[in-house]
């Protein structure tokens, strides 16, 4: 008690004197968003378009009108103070405004509200270096991007800065900008374009800022929350990182949040860096407000996410925009693109239940997307498929009919056994009509709902050239599946904990979907057997078959695990809890455990254990 109260004494005392000199201090205000991916149009809570039904019920979110008004009013609060305005990239692609109209709305709005810079994402490349450059031309307020090495013949050489320096009266603040390395794999940058290690730049770009007598440093960065921290881990003199591209919610009173606003980060030489991000889709605004001490330290960063919910009045203006730009995009629905030779089945009571021809469709879309990053494997939740096709013209409207979330394909490595595992969940509520029923591409499970859910699954063969093998538990195989399970949604926790090297923001689901019917027009539906019910199946000719020996081994395994846990990206301690003990009080019994001095801090690929209840 008594070295509490004497340490206590001594923060109060050191509180006293930085507030003596406090004349010196710079406060500056970061409005930030990320990840906007296109939506121009209000959002449902799926994030995806919002309707005129759910706007009746003022269910919206975002959406760049209501943006426009939340940065308004926050910049008029702030008339007096230092304020930035930043995005950290990824504007482009997520719906059919981008889709119809490419980059030239998203520079309108984004010159209107008044950014001050925006960091290149990696989706800025989707089109090509052309439409960035493009984009980059109409912008009336600089990109930036430092690890991002353009050659002279790619059309946005020149085009944007490493760093840019913004002055507030005497004081300057430097911007500066890094992307993450593997954009030439998740996007289309061309050959000219190279993206070189992040940390190695920010280190000699850190010196050189301090070389031109700039204190205050902020990154602006598109590498996701996790390289965020390792940035902050190994470079001194970041002051403030505004991150995106992993789409993390970051909150101090959000349950669901993936870690603290702002979350703290040691840098090596033992200050705390604040790092923050705000999730996506135009959902929230960030505002963080940071002060500096005299020599150009944090003194405070303190703010939170504001929820773009109702509340907040979409901008006349801006919202008459949005119609006028959305009318012709009803026309765009009734693009045709390709035929089908008969009705393409993807109806509630087939899809969740068993094979059925749109989760074939579907599925062998994303593996043919994707196979040339070694993906040969596709599970996709029957539940994601709304609606059937008719025989004869397909229009991109029935593509976003049957897939109407605006998700994203994701591929990521898995273990055999941890597949079967996946399938288990997938078989886990056929009773119910659940969602989760596994429609693949790839490979051949057969089942048994007369078992006890988790032990449903019979055999699993893998695709091998044109035939079929049993799929081997130890060996990792290249998966696609949709951002919604890759983050564990329908019960695909494994994806979420057991993915490896995983990317979840690829095309969308409906252009994979319409540009597969295009290149096999006309369409030939079909079911091959892939998924088969073995209802009753002998014990005995269950067990000759390799996989049915692996089903088990993977429930131990997954048993195994539920004592240690590896962290995964988005997860939190309640997170867990919930997932562990089915309380999201109990984070307190991990924490205890593990002895984790800040709960709120838990590292991606960090082994936890997790006590018995
Ligand atoms: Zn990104």
């Amino acid at each position: 008690m008594l070295k509490h109260l004497r340490s206590g004494l001594l923060s109060a005392t050191v509180l006293t004197l930085s507030a003596g000199v406090a004349f010196a201090d710079f406060e500056l205000n970061i409005l930030h968003t990320n990840d906007f991916h296109s939506r121009i149009e209000a959002i449902n809570k799926y994030d995806s378009t919002c309707s005129a039904e759910e706007a009746g019920k003022n269910e919206c979110f975002g959406g760049i009108a209501r943006m426009k008004t939340a940065i308004d009013s926050r910049k008029a609060e702030l008339k007096d103070a230092n304020v930035l305005v930043l995005d950290a990239g990824d504007q482009f692609q997520g719906s059919l405004f981008y889709t119809t109209y490419k980059s030239a709305p998203i520079a309108e709005f984004m010159n209107g509200i008044g950014y001050d810079a925006m960091a290149i994402g990696n989706h800025e490349f989707d089109d090509g270096p052309e439409e960035l450059a493009r984009f980059i031309d109409a912008l009336k307020f600089p990109m930036v991007s430092g690890n991002v090495l353009a050659g002279l013949n790619t059309p946005i050489a020149d085009k944007y800065k490493p760093y840019i320096i913004k002055e507030f009266g005497a004081d300057k603040v430097a911007i500066v900008s890094v992307l993450a390395t593997d954009t030439d794999e998740t996007s289309s940058p061309g050959n000219d374009v190279l993206f070189i290690d992040e940390i190695g730049y920010l280190k000699d770009a850190v010196k050189e800022i301090e070389a031109a007598g700039v204190n205050k440093i902020v990154l602006l960065s598109h590498v996701g929350y996790v390289k965020d921290q390792e940035i902050a881990k190994a470079v001194d003199g970041i002051d403030v990182i505004v991150g995106g591209h992993s789409h993390t919610l970051l909150s101090s009173t959000d349950e669901k949040a993936a870690g603290p606003y702002p979350t703290l980060v040691k840098n090596p030489s033992g200050k705390d860096v604040p790092i923050v991000t705000a999730y996506a889709y135009s959902k929230y605004l960030g505002d963080l407000k940071v002060v500096f001490d005299d020599a150009g330290a944090v003194k405070t960063a303190e703010g939170a996410p504001k929820l773009l919910d109702a509340s907040v009045t979409p901008d006349a203006a801006y919202t008459a925009k949005v119609a006028e730009l959305g009318a012709p995009i009803e026309e765009l629905k009734k693009k045709e693109i390709g035929e089908t030779a008969a009705v393409i089945d993807g109806s509630r009571e087939v899809c969740r239940a068993a094979e059925c021809s749109m989760g074939n469709l579907v599925a062998d879309a994303m593996v043919d997307r994707v196979k040339d990053q070694g993906v040969t494997i596709a599970i996709q939740n029957g539940g994601g498929l709304r609606a059937s096709i008719d025989a004869g013209t397909v229009t991109m409207g029935e593509a976003l009919t049957v897939l109407p979330f605006q998700n994203t394909l994701a591929t990521f490595k898995l273990k055999g056994s941890d597949i079967v595992a996946a399938l288990e969940n997938g078989l886990s509520q056929i009773e119910e009509g659940a969602g989760r029923f596994p429609q693949v591409s790839g490979l051949k499970y057969t089942f048994d709902k007369t078992k006890p859910a988790g032990s449903r699954v019979v055999s699993v063969e893998v695709k091998d050239g044109d035939g079929f093998v049993a799929l081997d538990p130890e060996k990792l195989y290249g998966v696609a599946t949709n951002n919604y399970m890759r983050a564990g949604g329908d019960g695909y926790k494994i994806f979420a904990s057991a993915g490896q090297n995983a990317y979840d923001f690829g095309p969308g689901l409906e252009t994979v979907l319409a540009d597969y019917i295009a290149k096999n027009s006309p369409y030939k539906p079909y079911t091959d057997g892939r998924i088969a019910e073995v209802s009753g199946a002998a014990p005995a000719a269950a067990a000759e078959t390799p996989a049915a020996t692996t089903a088990p081994a993977a429930a131990e395994a997954v048993a195994a695990a539920a004592k240690k846990y590896t962290v995964s990206l988005g997860d939190s301690l309640w997170k867990i809890a919930v997932a562990t003990y089915g309380d999201g009080m109990l984070w307190t019994k991990i924490a205890e455990a593990n002895k984790l001095k800040n709960p709120n801090l838990i590292g991606v690929g960090e082994e936890l254990e997790l006590p018995a209840k």
